[in-house]
């Protein structure tokens, strides 16, 4: 059972109707509605407005619903949970809300049929801004999800073997991390090994660890529901002095970027400290990201520390602080941490080692 504090943001979105212009507001995100009334499932909208809030789901999650939710009252729906939500408060004159980053065009046309006398009204980010600062218990999940992660690097570099396929390397962790309590893994396992440790985005293949090189992993573990998210690059055979220098510098960006973190600070001045100290070692070209990004609920979420990025970090958010470069023929580096930012600067989550380990 979660111990999260429901109540306290059902009350904290319906402060926020009136800024919105709304009269209520149809959640149907489920991240958003698992955060708002603590529902696990994957049918349901929440309709919240100033009278209270009512979870409208299926008969699938009826008993799951009644055992979850927390602050909110519970209702099946006979068909579609967002039509049947939408029904109990739209048949007046009233203006709703909904989650225009979530709604499909088809999906906003059913809506605005079940609703004839209310004014539809597309709203951004309304609850994801409540999610961007996490509050106590919520930074104590996320640090539970980065050691159990971080627990597992051991695994992944027993596993490494030239010749291994990358999705064996893979697959071992993901074993071992669900046998460890992991209700899953936060996105598609990354190793990528070689010349595609170069592609940052470098999903584990059937390509065999090749013998000599980078090998970027990218991984994280969900544990009630929070994500983690770290990366490390190691080296299998012995790295050349371009190869140790690539390295150096990436750490140095990660190093400077982590430094720059602090309440009241620009997301993108984060981002810009890390490609400054690349531009230096003359690799700014193939740092191809942005420096990072929040993680909670989802392994995604606000802020983004990317260029020219003006949302300031604020103490309780998590975020992760990843600089990376990829230099086709020398291979690629990333190395991400998750941080907390604190009332006087930050404090970095993730305990492993950022030494270059060579295999
Ligand atoms: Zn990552
Ligand atoms: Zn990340």
């Amino acid at each position: 059972m979660d111990r999260m504090d429901h109540k306290s943001r059902i009350k904290q979105i319906q402060q926020s109707l009136q800024r919105h212009r709304v009269d209520a507001l149809l959640v149907t995100h489920m991240p958003n509605v698992r955060y708002l009334c603590g529902f696990t499932g994957s049918s349901g909208a929440l309709a919240v407005s100033a009278h209270g809030s009512v979870l409208h789901t299926d008969g699938r999650y009826t008993l799951q619903a009644k055992q979850e939710v927390r602050a909110s009252r519970v209702r099946t729906a006979k068909g579609t949970p967002a039509v049947a939500a939408l029904a109990s408060i739209g048949g007046r004159k009233i203006t709703v809300g909904f989650e225009a980053d979530h709604v499909t065009v088809a999906q906003r046309e059913l809506l605005a049929k079940t609703a004839p006398k209310a004014r539809l009204k597309g709203v951004s980010g309304l609850i994801e801004r409540s999610r961007m600062i996490k509050q106590p218990e919520e930074v104590q999940q996320l640090k539970a999800a980065v050691m159990l992660a971080s627990g597992l690097f051991e695994v992944l570099l027993h596993g490494i073997k030239p010749g291994l396929a990358e999705s064996h390397v893979a697959a071992e962790l993901e074993y071992v991390a669900r046998r460890s309590g992991a209700q899953g893994m936060s996105f598609e396992t990354i190793v990528a090994s070689g010349a595609r440790s170069a592609m940052p985005h470098g999903v584990a293949s059937t390509h065999p660890i090749a013998p000599n090189g980078f090998v970027v992993l990218d991984y994280g573990v969900i544990l009630a529901g929070y994500c983690s998210d770290m990366t490390r690059t190691v080296h299998v055979g012995s790295p050349g002095r371009k190869q140790k220098d690539l390295y150096q510098a990436v750490l140095e960006a990660q190093l400077a970027a982590i430094d720059a973190v602090g309440p009241g600070v620009q997301a993108g001045k984060v981002d810009q400290a890390a490609r400054k100290v690349l531009r230096k070692a003359g690799f700014d070209s193939y740092f191809t990201h942005s420096t990072g990004h929040g993680v909670g609920l989802e392994i995604h979420e606000p802020p983004r520390l990317g260029k020219g990025q003006t949302e300031l970090l604020q103490p309780g958010m998590v975020i992760t602080i990843e600089p990376g470069a990829y230099v086709p023929g020398l291979g690629g580096v990333r190395i991400e941490d998750m941080v907390l930012v604190t009332e006087t600067g930050c404090q970095v989550l993730t305990p492993t080692s950022k030494e270059l380990m060579i295999l």
